[in-house]
């Protein structure tokens, strides 16, 4: 197993230009003043597919030898990888199969298929997802993209960092919402690529603190399905990969509960104008609650995903009693903006 380095996010980064939105970074005087530091927001809900996942599903498609990509790829994922997957096998012109969930919402299993994927479902309860992708890999010769694990992903993931470090200089803190562990390893390869004294954090659910006690065991260690409205950083374990990556790179891992989330969710829509999705909060959460301290600091924070179902935002949202009054006073600081 190889590990990606900034090799490997160049040639990302050129594999992304002109077909990733750069997004934009944004700033807020409420939320400087409210943190005491500088804060940059870079928005990847504002991503094609609604989340950072299109820069590394895109990466590794691009990235195969013609004959694989032709021959098509597979994934397994409940989630934003498999709509990234999906969009980008069909811009690159590969046949894409997603392993998904009998019981996932309407809605992702109709955007999946919307893209142009092939959806094969299966039962959460009885079935191993892996194991029906690896069987459909080998079928039918297609190429497995997992959804962080995995070289290409991690680079492709690490742009938005890079992106950021561009846009803005160089940063003290930079803080990355984790799951598996591909937008953290990837970013904190940018930082030491661009701005090498900058302390890349993850933020992971408080409920699911797998990465935090991998980092003190100094192995991967894996938990039970955590209970958390994020679920796009529902997963059991950090990838191989993406350990080795941040344990070497990364600052450490710090945790944020359910109710940081909501209250960060909350002062997004209301300060920002902006729907995130609770995941895609995290990082923010762990700003607006000093869980890093990041007072008189610059700081880089990556919303990376707004893919929520606006019902259920809506409920979340209105069960926090955050105390923002209305207004807006955010500030576009991109060059480029929402940009093709
Ligand atoms: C997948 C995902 C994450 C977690 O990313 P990893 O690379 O698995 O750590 C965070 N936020 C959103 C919106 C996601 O879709």
């Amino acid at each position: 197993m190889q590990l990606p380095d900034s090799k490997d996010l160049k040639a990302a980064a050129a594999r992304l230009a002109g077909v990733a939105h750069r997004t934009p970074v944004l700033t807020s005087r409420t939320a400087d003043a409210a943190s005491g530091a500088q804060l940059f927001f870079k928005c990847e809900n504002l991503q094609r597919g609604g989340a950072f996942k299109f820069r590394g599903a895109y990466n590794a498609i691009a990235a195969l030898p013609a004959a694989s990509r032709a021959a098509g790829v597979v994934t397994y994922s409940s989630g934003n990888h498999a709509q990234a997957i999906a969009l980008s096998a069909s811009l690159l012109g590969a046949p894409a199969c997603i392993v998904m969930p009998a019981d996932a919402p309407a809605a992702k299993l109709a955007a999946t298929r919307g893209y142009g994927g092939e959806v094969v479902l299966y039962d959460r309860f009885r079935d191993d997802r892996e194991a029906i992708g690896r069987q459909l890999a080998h079928e039918r010769g297609l190429t497995l993209i997992p959804p962080y694990d995995h070289a290409d992903v991690i680079a492709g993931a690490g742009t938005a960092a890079l992106e950021l470090f561009e846009e803005v200089g160089e940063l003290d803190l930079l803080l990355v919402c984790l799951g598996g562990g591909g937008l953290t390893a990837g970013s904190a390869l940018a930082a030491a690529a661009i701005s090498p004294r900058c302390a890349v954090w993850g933020v992971e659910p408080a409920a699911g603190n797998d990465g935090q006690q991998s980092l003190a065991a100094g192995r991967v260690i894996k938990i039970e399905v955590p209970q958390t409205i994020a679920d796009g950083a529902q997963t059991q374990r950090l990838g191989d990969l993406n350990f080795e990556v941040i344990r070497h790179r990364a600052a450490g891992i710090v945790t944020v509960s359910d109710d940081a989330l909501i209250s960060a969710m909350r002062f997004i829509a209301e300060r920002m104008k902006m729907v995130v999705e609770p995941t895609g909060a995290l990082a923010a959460a762990a700003a607006f609650t000093a869980a890093v301290p990041v007072a008189g600091r610059r700081v880089g924070v990556i919303v990376s995903g707004g893919n929520v179902d606006l019902t259920r935002f809506a409920r979340l949202v209105s069960e926090s009693s955050g105390a923002v009054s209305a207004g807006s006073d955010v500030c576009d600081v991109s060059s480029a903006g929402l940009t093709r």
